[in-house]
C-alpha cells in the first residue's frame, strides 16, 4: 500500500520495481517500474518490438527477469507459480483449442477450482455470444468470438490479475470494440478485487478502457499518466509511429 499525493490510500494488486527482461544477452525490458491498483486497468502501448510481450512474460515468470515483483504485497520469485497465485495470462494469438468445443475449452485448466459452475454462468452472462456457441468447435468461431473465449477461459480460474497481450490483434475495428467493451465489463462485474494489465499496439482502444497508461519504447516507459489527463491526439502526436 502507498499514499497518493491526496493522501488517499491505494491498495496495489501488482507492484513492479525495476523489472528487466532478458533473452540471453538481449535486454527486452529495461528497469520498468509501475503499480497496478486493485479495480483498475493499466495499459501499456507501444509499437512492434517495444517490449510489451516481454514485460508480460517477465511478470508471468516465463522469461528470465531481474527486479522486484509484488502481488498483493507478497514478493514473487521467478519460481512462484503465477497461476496458483491468482494470475491468468491470455497470450497473443488467442491460444484456444480449435478442435475442442467452446464448453470444453472453458473446462480446461480449472481442475481443482471451486465454484466452476457459478463462474461459468457468470462468464456466459458476460459473454452471451459464447452461450449460443457452447457446443460449437472453437475453431469455427469468428475472430472476436475466439478472443472472447480466450478471455473467458482465462477467467474460469477467477484470477485477481488478468494479463492481456494484444487482445484485439487481427480483429476488425467493430469486433475489437466489442472485445474491449467485454474486458471493461469484467472489472465492473467481478465479485472480487481484480485488475487487468493490457498490452496493445494502438493507443485509442487502450485509452478508452484503461485507468492508467504507459507508452513503451525500446524496453522503457517513456510516458506514464492517467488516461483522463491526455487525449489520443496528444499522445499519438507526441509518440509518432504509434497509431491513434
Ligand atoms: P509486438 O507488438 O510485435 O508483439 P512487443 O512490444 O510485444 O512487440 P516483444 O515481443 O516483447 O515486443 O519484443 C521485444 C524485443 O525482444 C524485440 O527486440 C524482440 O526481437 C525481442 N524478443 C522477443 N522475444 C524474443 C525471444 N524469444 N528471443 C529473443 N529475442 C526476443
Amino acid at each position: 500500500m502507498y499514499k497518493t499525493q491526496t493522501n488517499e490510500k491505494v491498495d496495489n494488486l501488482l507492484d513492479v520495481t525495476e523489472l528487466s527482461v532478458f533473452y540471453g544477452k538481449l535486454q527486452a525490458v529495461k528497469n520498468v517500474s509501475f503499480q497496478l491498483p486493485k479495480g483498475e486497468v493499466y495499459a501499456v502501448v507501444g509499437a512492434n518490438g517495444a517490449g510489451k510481450t516481454s514485460l508480460i512474460r517477465g511478470i508471468y515468470g516465463i522469461a528470465q527477469y531481474t527486479g522486484s515483483l509484488k502481488f498483493n504485497n507478497v514478493s514473487f520469485t521467478p519460481k512462484t507459480n503465477r497461476f496458483k497465485a491468482g494470475i491468468a495470462h491470455v497470450p497473443q494469438g488467442r491460444a484456444i483449442f480449435g478442435d475442442l468445443t467452446v464448453k470444453e475449452n472453458l473446462s480446461i485448466g480449472v481442475l481443482g477450482i471451486k465454484n466452476k459452475t457459478s463462474q461459468l454462468e457468470y462468464l456466459l452472462n458476460l459473454f452471451p455470444i459464447l452461450e449460443t456457441r457452447l457446443n460449437k468447435q472453437a475453431g469455427m468461431l469468428s475472430g472476436g468470438e475466439q478472443q472472447m473465449l480466450a478471455i473467458a477461459r482465462a477467467m474460469m480460474s477467477k484470477p485477481s490479475l488478468l494479463l492481456l497481450d494484444e487482445p484485439g490483434m487481427g480483429l476488425s475495428p467493430k469486433l475489437r470494440m466489442e472485445v474491449y467493451e467485454s474486458i471493461k465489463k469484467l472489472l465492473d462485474h467481478a465479485d472480487h478485487d481484480m485488475g487487468i494489465l493490457l498490452c496493445d499496439q494502438e493507443i485509442g482502444y487502450a485509452l478508452r478502457i484503461a485507468d492508467q497508461l504507459s507508452v513503451m519504447q525500446k524496453g522503457q516507459f517513456i510516458w506514464t499518466g492517467d488516461t483522463g489527463s491526455v487525449t489520443i491526439e496528444e499522445l499519438s502526436a507526441k509518440y509518432m509511429g504509434l497509431k491513434a
